[in-house]
């Protein structure tokens, strides 16, 4: 218990580190990092706090994909289980943009059922924030399909936990109002 609240705070305290000058997309510019810990509280709420890793890997999921941290770093920090939870969510960035997305749908159901997890809770959040703060320049179409992939990406990952899927259908149910 006393080293899973020291290896928490120590991620919380690289992921800000390493998303300092990241905002969110949305008209409100919230700082990077209310998205990772909303990631963070989602996953411990949805396990009652006996995953650490898992929540760990909350707080760390963009950070290969958006900050160009290396798995190997993750590794060296954080172990291999949270660096390959990160991994597992990680989109080939060489790819485009349609491809990465397409390639989440294809993919998610053959995943771990924790990674499953990570995804609905990555997937709430996204939907939550852009239900309060849009980004400028989305209009209700554009909002309509980041809704419809989310569910789809979220369908492939269903069974694993009624928590977090409660939490996902809410956060579509608002979004659509
Ligand atoms: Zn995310």
């Amino acid at each position: 218990m006393g080293i899973d609240v020291v290896q928490f705070a120590r991620a919380l305290d690289y992921a800000a580190m390493k998303h300092v000058r990241q905002r969110r997309k949305g008209e409100a510019k919230e700082p990077y990092l209310n998205h990772l810990a909303e990631v963070a509280a989602l996953l411990a709420e949805a396990t009652g706090g006996e995953d650490v890793n898992l929540v760990i890997a909350g707080l760390l999921h963009d950070c290969i994909e958006d900050q160009g941290v290396t798995y190997d770093e993750l590794v060296a920090l954080f172990g291999a289980d949270v660096a390959g939870l990160v991994r597992d969510v990680t989109d080939d960035t060489t790819l485009l943009k349609a491809e990465r997305k397409r390639l989440q749908v294809e993919q998610t159901p053959h995943k771990s059922g924790r990674v499953k997890m990570l995804k609905i809770a990555d997937k709430t959040s996204n939907l939550r924030a852009l239900a309060v703060s849009p980004p400028s320049g989305w209009d209700e179409q554009r909002k309509r399909e980041y809704y419809a992939w989310a569910q789809a990406v979220v369908a492939g990952c269903r069974g694993v936990n009624a928590f977090l899927e409660a939490k996902f259908d809410e956060a579509f149910l608002n979004g659509q109002r």
